[in-house]
């Protein structure tokens, strides 16, 4: 369904935090969410999630009031992963996925809600830790049994707080390719914070770029632009665009062909 988020306040305590956030997101979007540290990225998750209450505002999927949905019902259409994660650690990995059900199951999971359970965990590769306790498995594989939990929820929208940040490449490709599976080819709209601008770009369709509360850019992957990068981050950021992918680095990285030169330089004097 399609995602409108409009004129979302939100304050902690006195100090406002989200300024009236304004975002619209068609069914079947990837969208990266994008700023620096502290500008509200996750606040903004939270309050999808109907973990904070906005002070002004309303998200509407569909035709629908989300932040007015009976909890049952928001379970149902929005499946949240956490930046960081209280996972229950003496559960095992299948225990852990079925979570995602709960919304649905009736007195005890069907064949079905196992089913579900069981595709969500190959998805993610768990297949061999299946009925291990969450507390034997190192951080990137247990960012993925969160996921999985997600994916077993069958959510309309689904929130993810950083979920590539304990995760090897590989399993950062593999993550923001399975997000890009589901969003083209079962209509799911996602959400990601996340902070690698360069996997936002090759992944994501639309990037929304946060700061101090608003947001500063809306759009598809060519509105990422150096200037209100440099301006957000704080740091003179380049944008390079190669044949129809995009690299965003920080200007004084340095170079190849200037560490090249440098150690040749190096092996002529020795
Ligand atoms: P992001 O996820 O983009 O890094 P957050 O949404 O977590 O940012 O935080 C946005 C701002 O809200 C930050 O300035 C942070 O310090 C502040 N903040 C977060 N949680 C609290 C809290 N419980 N009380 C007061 N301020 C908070
Ligand atoms: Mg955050």
């Amino acid at each position: 369904m399609s995602l409108k988020i409009s004129g979302i306040e939100f304050s902690h305590g006195s100090t406002p935090i989200l300024k009236g956030i304004d975002i619209e997101v068609e069914r079947g979007t990837f969208v990266a969410l994008l700023g620096p540290n502290g500008a509200g990225k996750s606040t903004l998750a939270k309050i999808l999630a109907r973990i904070y209450e906005p002070a002004r505002g309303s998200v509407r999927v569909g035709l629908r009031d989300l932040l007015g949905l009976k909890r049952q019902e928001h379970a149902r259409v929005v499946a949240y992963v956490p930046q960081s994660a209280e996972v229950p650690f003496e559960l095992t990995v299948a225990e852990s996925v079925m979570l995602g059900r709960t919304p649905y199951i009736g007195l005890r999971p069907t064949a079905k809600d196992h089913a579900i359970v069981d595709a969500a965990i190959g998805r993610l590769g768990l297949g061999e830790f299946r009925e291990r306790r969450l507390s034997q498995l190192s951080g990137g594989q247990a960012q993925r049994v969160l996921i999985a939990r997600a994916l077993a929820q069958e959510p309309e929208i689904l929130l993810l707080d950083e979920p590539t940040s304990a995760l090897d490449l590989r399993y950062q490709v593999e993550t923001m390719q399975l997000i890009r599976d589901l969003t083209a080819s079962e209509g799911v709209t996602a959400l990601i914070a996340i902070h690698d601008l360069n996997m936002a770009a090759a992944y994501c369709d639309k990037i929304v770029l946060l700061a101090e509360g608003q947001v500063a850019l809306d759009g598809p992957t060519s509105v990422l632009d150096a200037e209100v990068l440099s301006q957000v981050y704080g740091l003179d950021v380049e944008v390079i665009w190669r044949e129809g992918y995009c690299e965003i680095r920080p200007a004084s990285m340095r170079r190849l062909e200037e560490l090249d030169c440098e150690l040749s330089d190096l092996l002529e004097f020795a």
